[in-house]
């Protein structure tokens, strides 16, 4: 697995480098969000938002407009980041400083682990249900023949529900495959994500199963 590391400060980037190397990871470190987005194409982006050229939400939008590379975002104590806004840019989970090593690598594998299970959720790079159609490759989505713009999460969630039309997901599920348990205190935002699609597609094509989860209806995506 290919890490790119973006971070200025050497004091962190030399030891981690070298400890992400002992753990199987080939690392390259870039100083700059310009060189970040210059980079080659990596399995996982580390970013440290604090960088001397580009605002580090910038690049975090930037590499997400680039592609569906997982990026963790690290970000200094005390940095105005909230998890909603890092969601909002594309992260798929954060990091803060000083962070343990370990607590790291977890991440990082849990981050890897979801992108592989969404990468798998089936062969075909387009999945067709009804009027809903999904390409994976450049994670487009269009409902009854209109492209449908939807944030990373909300793809995930789709993505995931899609993968198995009709079988019912429940909460948990969701929140492991689709989040991090880190990631969130509450499964609220799940709702709110159920919520938005809903709106955004159709509001019966995501079917409530009381006090379980949810599964996507597939004769809701029937065109109309
Ligand atoms: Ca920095």
């Amino acid at each position: 697995m290919r890490l790119l590391l973006v971070e200025d400060d050497p004091s962190i980037s030399v030891p981690l480098r070298a400890g992400l190397e002992r753990e199987g990871f080939t690392v390259e470190v870039v100083a700059t969000g310009a060189a970040a987005l210059a980079a080659a194409p990596a399995d996982l982006v580390l970013l440290d938002l604090g960088l001397p050229d580009i605002e580090g939400p910038v690049v975090c939008r930037r590499l997400r407009e680039a592609g569906p590379t997982p990026i963790i975002v690290v970000t200094a104590r005390g940095d105005e980041f909230d998890r909603v806004m890092l969601l909002e840019l594309g992260a798929d989970d954060y990091v803060v400083k000083p962070f343990g090593f370990r607590e790291l690598v977890a991440r990082i594998r849990a981050v890897l682990r979801r992108s592989i299970t969404a990468e798998r959720g089936g062969s075909t790079d387009i999945i067709e249900i009804g009027g809903l159609h999904i390409d994976r490759r450049v994670h487009r989505v269009h409902f009854d023949g209109a492209a449908v713009t939807l944030t990373p999460k909300e793809y995930d969630l789709l993505l995931y529900l899609a993968a198995d039309p009709g079988t019912v997901r429940s909460r948990d599920q969701l929140m492991r495959e689709v989040w991090d348990e880190h990631w969130w205190g509450s499964t609220k935002t799940l709702d709110v994500h159920v919520a938005s699609l809903r709106k955004k597609l159709r509001p019966e094509l995501i079917e409530t199963v009381r006090s379980v989860g949810y599964r996507l209806a597939p004769e809701a995506t029937q065109p109309r």
